[in-house]
C-alpha cells in the first residue's frame, strides 16, 4: 500500500506539517533525516537548523522566563536530560524541536530517522528511496528539507574542516581549541551576529570579518554584537587564505581589503566559522521540481505551496529565500499539510 502523505524534513516545517496531517487521520510518515557523518559536515541532521542555535527568542508562545516545569514534562525524561539544564531565557532550539517533534508523534505521526535520497515524481503513486534502502510508494509528499549553512569554497576552508573550520558556533564553539583563544566569523547578516556574540562566551577574542562597510543584520543583533568588547569587526575584508597546518588545524586567516586588493592582513585565530548564508536542500530531487534563481523550490500557485509537481507540496525554507524565520516555516507547514490533504481527497484517497 503506497504511503497517503510522506514528509521529508524534520525542521518547523515538516513537524507542524505532521501535526497537521496526523490530526487529519492521514497517519503520515515523517523521514527526519540520518545521524551520518555527511549530515553532520554539511549541516543537515535531523532536526534542522534549529537544532544549531541557543536560544529562540521571537518564536511566538515561548517567552523569556523559566519553562523548565514545562519542558520538564514534555519532553522524554531520556533526551530532556541531554538538553540545556533548566533554561532562564525562554525556550532553546533543540528544546523547541523536540516538543514539536513530540507533538507530532502525540497525534499519530510515525518517523524513520533516515534520508529520502532518490524520488521518482514522473509516476503516480510518487516513488521514494532511502538512504537505509526503504523504497515505497506516497501518493502526496511535503518537501521541508530547509537550507544547510554555505562555505566561501576556498581549498583552505575545505582542508581545515572539523580541524578550526566550522558553520556552526553552537555546535562546535564549546570544543577546546575555541576556548580562551582568538576566533573568526565571516558575514555580516543575522547569523554572522549570533554567531560572533554566542563565541564571545568562550573565546578571548572574536573578529566579524565583513566585506562591506555596513552590516546585513537586523539592527538590535547589529548593535548587540558592536556594543560586545570582546568582538572586533574588521569591514571591507574578504578572506584570502584560512591558514593552519595537518598537526593544529587552523592557526590564522589571512584578509584582503575588499576596497585596496593590495592590502593584506594576517589575523591569529583557532576557530574560522563561515556564517554567509545558505543553500536549499534539494539535491534528492534531482531537478525534477522547478526552482527560483536561488534554488529555492517554486511555488506555483499563489498563496498555495503547490509546487510544479501536482501532489508534491514545499515547506519552509527550501521554499523560501526571504522570510525564513521559524515561525513563517511553520506556517507554511500547516499550509502545505491542508493543501495536501485537500488534494488527496480531491484524488479520492482517504
Ligand atoms: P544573510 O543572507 O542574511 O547574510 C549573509 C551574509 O554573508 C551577508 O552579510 C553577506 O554579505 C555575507 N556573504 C554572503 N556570501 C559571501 C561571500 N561569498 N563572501 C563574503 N561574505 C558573504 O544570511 P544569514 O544566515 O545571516 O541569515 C539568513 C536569514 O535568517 C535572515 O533572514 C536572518 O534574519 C535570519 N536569521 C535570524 C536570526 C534571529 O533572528 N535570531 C539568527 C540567524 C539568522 P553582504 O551583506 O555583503 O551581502
Amino acid at each position: 500500500m503506497p504511503e497517503r502523505i510522506t514528509i521529508i524534513g524534520s525542521g518547523p516545517a515538516g513537524w507542524t506539517a505532521a501535526i497537521y496531517a496526523a490530526r487529519a487521520n492521514l497517519e503520515p510518515i515523517v523521514y527526519e533525516g540520518a545521524f551520518t557523518e555527511d549530515n553532520r559536515v554539511k549541516g543537515t541532521l535531523p532536526l534542522g537548523q534549529l537544532a544549531l542555535t541557543t536560544e529562540v527568542e521571537n518564536f511566538p508562545g515561548f517567552p523569556s522566563g523559566d519553562l523548565s516545569a514545562y519542558l520538564d514534562d514534555s519532553i522524554d525524561e531520556k533526551k530532556r536530560k541531554y538538553m540545556a539544564p533548566h533554561m532562564k531565557e525562554g525556550v532553546s532550539g533543540p528544546e523547541l524541536m523536540e516538543l514539536m517533534r513530540q507533538q507530532a508523534t502525540n497525534f499519530g505521526a510515525r518517523i524513520e530517522t533516515d534520508d529520502i535520497v532518490e524520488v521518482d515524481l514522473s509516476v503516480r503513486p510518487f516513488r521514494l528511496k532511502s538512504l537505509n534502502g526503504n523504497e515505497f510508494e506516497s501518493h502526496a509528499i511535503i518537501i521541508a528539507t530547509g537550507a544547510r549553512a554555505n562555505y566561501l569554497g576556498l581549498e583552505s576552508e575545505n582542508r581545515f574542516k572539523n580541524m578550526g573550520v566550522s558553520a556552526c558556533a553552537v555546535c562546535d564553539g564549546a570544543m577546546p581549541r575555541y576556548r580562551g583563544k582568538p576566533l573568526v566569523v565571516i558575514g555580516g547578516g543575522d547569523s554572522a551576529m549570533e554567531e560572533a556574540t554566542f563565541l564571545t562566551k568562550y573565546a578571548s577574542k572574536v573578529y566579524i570579518v565583513h566585506r562591506r562597510s555596513e552590516f546585513r543584520a537586523s539592527k538590535i543583533m547589529a548593535e548587540r554584537a558592536l556594543a560586545n568588547p570582546k568582538i572586533e569587526v574588521k569591514w571591507n575584508s574578504v578572506i584570502d587564505e584560512v591558514l593552519g597546518d595537518e598537526t593544529n588545524g587552523v592557526t590564522g586567516v589571512r584578509i584582503r581589503s575588499s576596497v585596496d586588493s593590495e592590502k593584506t592582513e594576517d589575523l591569529e585565530v583557532t576557530g574560522y566559522f563561515a556564517a554567509i548564508g545558505h543553500t536549499p536542500n534539494t539535491d534528492f530531487l534531482n531537478g525534477q521540481l522547478e526552482t527560483n534563481d536561488k534554488g529555492y523550490i517554486k511555488w506555483t500557485v499563489s498563496h498555495r505551496t503547490n509546487t510544479s509537481v501536482d501532489g508534491v507540496f514545499a515547506a519552509g525554507d527550501v521554499a523560501d529565500d526571504h522570510y525564513k524565520q521559524a515561525i513563517t516555516a511553520a506556517g507554511s507547514g500547516c499550509a502545505a499539510a491542508l493543501d495536501a490533504e485537500k488534494w488527496l481527497t480531491a484524488q479520492g484517497i482517504e
